[in-house]
């Protein structure tokens, strides 16, 4: 195991030791939570080191699970910034996304992040329907407080000219206003995603991938996580 891996391996058991039982059920909302066990993940993280970063796989980060007395649910207690049921973490894909903005061929940015085409290629629409750029541009200036003009990078034509791609990169950059604006670490896809996500699961598969908050028009008021 690399360094890299170890460090982080061991983040994830100092978590796993030491966060607390759950305080209540997210299904009924009940108390009576006990310990179920616990379980591994394996998961692949963005590493930036002294070169030009890499991806780093880490084995076995184990993971607590807790049972409702009251309706028999039972979940998983996922730690901050890991993503559920996704082996690839949201920092791979920022990364992916920002090669992608930076000129690299699909085939560059799967040889990198250490994974398939079609993979990558997946990614694109992923963040396209995550949010609503105008959403996140509204959150923006909600969080700042005022009316702000965002600086936009320029987005290449190749990616401009396709509708997916270019709303992506829109929402990728709208993640990062926001995380700079929250003051969270970058890449804003994947501080803010988590963060909003918290433990939740079921809105970060391929299926379905909006999240409600970041539909403000449609789901006010619910975006309360963002004030930090
Ligand atoms: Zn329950």
């Amino acid at each position: 195991m690399c360094k890299e891996a170890s460090h982080l391996l061991s983040w994830y058991q100092h978590y796993y030791e030491t966060a607390g039982k759950a305080k209540r059920c997210p299904q009924c909302g009940q108390e009576h939570i006990v310990f179920n066990g616990s379980g591994v993940r394996t998961a692949e993280f963005w590493i930036d080191d002294d070169g030009d970063g890499k991806v780093v796989h880490v084995n076995d980060i184990p993971i607590r699970r807790f049972r409702c007395q009251d309706c028999r649910h039972s979940w998983q207690l996922l730690p901050p910034g890991l993503m559920p049921r996704r082996r690839i973490q949201l920092c791979v894909v920022a990364k992916g996304l920002e090669r992608l903005l930076a000129g690299d061929t699909l085939a560059q940015i799967a040889e990198l992040c250490h994974c398939s085409l079609s993979t990558v290629r997946r990614w694109i629409p992923w963040v396209a329907d995550v949010a609503d750029p105008a959403d996140l541009m509204a959150r923006l200036v909600e969080v700042v407080g005022a009316p702000i003009a965002v600086p936009t990078p320029a987005i290449p034509p190749r990616i401009n000219s396709n509708p997916t791609w270019r709303r992506a990169a829109k929402v990728f950059f709208g993640f990062e206003a926001l995380a700079a604006a929250l003051r969270m670490e970058p890449p804003g896809l994947r501080s803010v995603v988590c963060a909003v996500l918290g433990n939740r699961d079921r809105h970060t598969t391929y299926a379905r991938p909006s999240i409600p908050e970041f539909g403000i028009k449609r789901f006010g008021g619910q975006m309360g996580i963002f004030v930090m």
